[in-house]
């Protein structure tokens, strides 16, 4: 998991996985990616990834560091223009303790949330049934991250 998103910092990867990108894949940076969580906890819910197979934040390259730190930038620009969101979770779990679905594999989670909306503790690990299903995220969220990578 998060290892088969493709690379284009490696040629020799970036050839074959350009022609099977996972549809999920909303944005791809040098050395981290954007990916919508399979299983959301809201509309929009996004993670950024490092390419790179690591565990923990300590384990980072500062070059990956502050990637996926201007990644979450983007994200939140995006997720600001593609929905009238009231607010964002950001955070990172580290281990299974702290409610991390993929350990093995440090990922950053920004959850849109509204005013109203379920409380976000109470709904991670489940799934919960969304009204706009992922295809209809990644059409929303895909060109406005294109239109901001290319300004
Ligand atoms: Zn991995």
């Amino acid at each position: 998991m998060f290892c088969h998103a493709p690379n284009p910092s490696n040629p020799d990867l970036s050839a074959v996985a350009s022609a099977k990108v996972d549809p999920l894949v909303v944005h791809q940076g040098q050395l981290a990616y954007v990916i919508l969580n399979l299983y959301p906890y809201n509309n929009g819910h996004l993670m950024v990834v490092p390419y790179r197979h690591e565990s923990s934040l300590a384990g980072l390259t500062p070059e990956e560091m502050n990637e996926v730190g201007l990644l979450t930038q983007r994200c939140e620009v995006v997720l600001r223009e593609a929905y009238k969101l009231e607010g964002i979770n950001v955070g990172v779990n580290l281990g299974s303790a702290a409610g991390a679905g993929i350990e093995e594999h440090v990922h950053l989670h920004l959850v849109p949330r509204w005013n109203g909306d379920t409380n976000f503790m109470t709904v991670v690990g489940q799934t919960r049934v969304l009204p706009e299903d992922l295809r209809a995220t990644a059409a929303r969220l895909k060109p406005i991250f294109e239109r901001l990578a290319n300004a």
